[in-house]
C-alpha cells in the first residue's frame, strides 16, 4: 500500500484499536474506557471473554466476533458498516490487537479503503517482559511465537547473530522444548529471562542461562502465560 498524500480518510466511521489488561484490571486506560463506552460495536476474539471484562468495567456494549477463523470473510462487512458511519472498537482477549492476535488484516484493509483508524495505546506483554529482563532495551526484536515445525530451525539459527535483545512468546506446554532448542542452537550460556503471568498475582521473573533454564523448566514446569527474553548475541558473534 502506498497512500497518496491527498488520500485523506473519508468522512465516515472509525475503528479504534484498544488494548485490554493482561491480568490487572487497573491497567485499562481512561481513554480506552471512554472508547469502549461510546462504541456502536466492539469487535472481539471471544465474546464471552470480552463480555466478562466489560461487565467488570461496568460497560454495556454490542459485541461481534472477529477472530483468526473469520477475519478474512468479515472484512468487507465491517468495511461497509464503517462506511455507513459506525464507530467501532477492536479488542483481543488480552493485550494489544495485532500483536500475535488478529488485527493486522483489518487495519490494513481499512487503511487501504481510507477509513480512519486510531490506536489507544495500552497493555501488551512485550514491554513489561523486556524491561524486567534487565537486558538492553534501546534496541530489541519481537519474534512472536516460533513456528512449531516448518521453518523453526531456520528462525532460531537466524537469531545466532542477532545482537539486539530478542523477545519470544511461548505457551507453557511448549516452553521446555523451546528453551532446549534455543540452548542447543544459541548455546547453553546465552542469558535468558522467563517472564510469567505478568501483571497477575503470581507474576514470576526468572533470570538464568538457557541450559539452566531448561533444567528449571524440567523440574518445575512453568504454568500460565510466558514471555521469553534472550540477551542479544555478544559482539564477537553478532552479524553487524
Ligand atoms: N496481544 C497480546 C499482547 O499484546 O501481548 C498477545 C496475545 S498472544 C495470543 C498470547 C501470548 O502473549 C501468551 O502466550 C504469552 O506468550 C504472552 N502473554 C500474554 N499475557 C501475558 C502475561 N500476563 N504474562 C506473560 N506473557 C503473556
Amino acid at each position: 500500500m502506498n497512500p497518496k498524500e491527498s488520500d485523506q480518510p473519508k468522512a465516515s466511521g472509525m475503528l479504534s484499536v484498544v488494548s485490554t489488561p493482561l491480568g490487572n484490571l487497573g491497567d485499562i486506560t481512561a481513554r480506552s474506557l471512554e472508547l469502549l463506552r461510546t462504541a456502536d460495536l466492539v469487535l472481539c476474539e471471544d465474546t464471552r471473554t470480552t463480555g466478562m471484562l466489560l461487565k467488570h468495567l461496568g460497560i454495556q456494549a454490542v459485541l461481534k466476533s472477529y477472530h483468526a477463523y473469520n477475519e478474512h470473510v468479515i472484512l468487507d462487512k465491517i468495511l461497509e458498516q464503517l462506511q455507513s458511519g459506525a464507530k467501532m472498537v477492536l479488542v483481543s482477549d488480552a493485550g494489544t490487537p495485532g500483536i500475535s492476535d488478529p488485527g493486522f488484516l483489518l487495519i490494513r484493509h481499512l487503511l487501504q479503503h481510507r477509513i480512519k483508524v486510531d490506536v489507544a495505546p495500552g497493555p501488551s506483554a512485550i514491554l513489561p517482559a523486556l524491561l524486567l529482563s534487565g537486558f538492553p532495551c534501546d534496541r530489541f526484536v519481537f519474534e512472536g511465537f516460533l513456528p512449531l515445525k516448518k521453518g523453526r530451525a531456520t528462525r532460531i539459527n537466524a537469531l545466532k547473530t542477532e545482537a539486539r535483545t530478542i523477545i519470544l512468546y511461548e505457551s507453557p506446554h511448549r516452553i521446555l522444548r523451546t528453551v532446549k532448542d534455543l540452548a542447543e542452537i544459541l548455546g547453553p550460556d546465552r542469558q535468558a529471562c522467563l517472564a510469567r503471568e505478568l501483571t497477575k498475582l503470581h507474576q514470576e521473573i526468572i533470570h538464568l542461562p538457557l541450559a539452566d533454564l531448561a533444567r528449571h523448566c524440567e523440574s518445575k514446569p512453568p504454568k500460565g502465560e510466558i514471555v521469553l527474553v534472550l540477551q542479544g548475541a555478544s559482539k564477537d558473534k553478532a552479524g553487524d
